[in-house]
């Protein structure tokens, strides 16, 4: 996903309560910015952002960060946020490029992943940057903790079977697995619908989703 530049978004996104600016600042901190010693969870590639707040809402011991890369994405998010009639405590947003992620956060500060509906990067040359690549899951790693998990849906039969593959490579496991996740009717407790998810389920496509561990 990616609009077109907005003007002035840079500017809204530096002023937002919800935004990080420095995130890098806050490494082995991020509990303490959110004043609590509550686990963190993550979304990488958030989007507009609508999974994450309603799973800040929904779960007020958790704290949640959505990172994003796009400053005209994250607008979305922010301005959707500022429609809350209450500020929701629990929800920070970064504006960065996940690649740096393991400048962000400590070993074992993050306690769960989300990747959601990422980015298929189809051309061969180009697999390093899929958010479920061997590369990636090398910096998950090395922020969460031992029992943590990565949950990871989509759409995509071609990223879901090298996300799947990729795990052989790596120390991960699988711990459940469907293909057609909204027939799922253990997977599909507790489901959050993402914006894509929406999208992609009502032109009928099958949602593929994993959840690991190592
Ligand atoms: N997760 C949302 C959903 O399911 O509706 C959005 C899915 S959209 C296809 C993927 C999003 O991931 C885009 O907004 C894109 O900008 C973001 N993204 C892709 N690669 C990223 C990266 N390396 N770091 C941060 N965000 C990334």
């Amino acid at each position: 996903m990616r609009l077109r530049n907005i003007k002035g978004s840079e500017q809204i996104i530096a002023t937002s309560s919800y935004v990080v600016q420095q995130p890098v600042l806050q490494k082995n901190n991020w509990q303490a910015l959110f004043g609590n010693q509550f686990p963190i969870y993550l979304e990488i590639g958030m989007g507009k952002g609508k999974f994450l707040v309603t799973l800040a809402k929904r779960n007020p011991h958790i704290n949640y960060i959505g990172i994003e890369k796009y400053t005209s994405v994250m607008l979305r998010a922010i301005q959707k946020l500022e429609q809350e009639t209450e500020e929701i405590t629990n929800l920070r947003l970064i504006c960065m490029d996940a690649e740096a992620i393991t400048e962000v956060f400590e070993k074992e500060e993050i306690s769960r992943i989300y990747l959601n509906f990422s980015d298929p990067w189809p051309k061969d040359r180009h697999a390093r940057r899929r958010l479920p690549s061997k590369e990636f899951l090398e910096r998950y790693d090395n922020i969460l903790k031992s029992d943590g998990q990565i949950e990871f849906k989509t759409d995509n039969r071609l990223l879901f079977d090298f996300a799947v593959e990729e795990l052989k490579l790596t120390k991960w496991k699988t711990d459940q697995i469907t293909y057609h996740l909204h027939q799922d009717s253990k997977m599909m407790t507790d489901n959050v619908m993402t914006e894509y998810e929406e999208k992609f389920s009502t032109l009928g496509n099958p949602i593929h989703k994993y959840i690991i561990s190592r």
